[in-house]
């Protein structure tokens, strides 16, 4: 078995978590072990490799990868942030959830023209990563890519996100 087989064996499928019916993909098994993690962030990388300045990453699981995806890239790290989180928003981007309404918010620390790689953990319905795609380019950045660990592909997120690349899918 390949390093990025058994980091898929990882994942563990928790049934009726947040809520009865949602099958809940739990990455944390994965990220606890180190040949898993390593394979994961080359993963997330090769597709987009030497196209973009900066990552952003989305509050809060997506922090967890976005982190080792910068560093491992060599480039820095820009936070996507949940509402009144952060001292200085410079923009925000509201953003429809199944139930209600949810805002994202982030530093103005993209240059205008900076190529901008977004990271996050799940692709489900699309929203949060669609939301997160306006406001880096509210901020003057431009979007080369996504990447996330896991698609859902049943919910259809794709359609919303340009240029998405999942390491595994479900
Ligand atoms: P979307 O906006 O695409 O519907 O939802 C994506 C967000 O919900 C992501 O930020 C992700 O963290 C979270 N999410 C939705 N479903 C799952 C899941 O099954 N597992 C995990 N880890 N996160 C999920």
């Amino acid at each position: 078995t390949s390093a990025i087989e058994s980091a898929e064996s990882l994942i563990r499928t928790i049934p009726d978590y947040p809520e009865p019916g949602v099958l809940f993909r739990d990455i944390t098994p994965l990220l606890a072990d180190a040949a898993a993690l390593r394979a994961v962030i080359d993963s997330m990388i090769e597709p987009f490799a030497g196209q973009f300045d900066v990552v952003a990453g989305v509050e809060a699981r997506g922090f967890l990868l976005a982190g080792a995806v910068a560093t491992v890239a060599n480039v820095g790290l820009v936070p996507i942030r949940k509402a009144g989180k952060l001292p200085r928003p410079a923009a925000s981007v509201d953003y429809s959830l199944e139930y209600g309404t949810a805002t994202i918010e982030a530093h103005d620390d993209i240059a205008d023209g900076t190529r901008v790689l977004l990271v996050d953990d799940v692709l489900a319905t699309g929203g949060t990563l669609e939301a997160a795609h306006t406001l880096v380019g509210l901020l003057g950045g431009v979007v080369v890519g996504t990447s996330v660990l896991m698609e859902l592909v049943a919910l259809g997120g794709r359609s919303l996100v340009p240029d998405v690349h999942a390491v595994f899918v479900a």
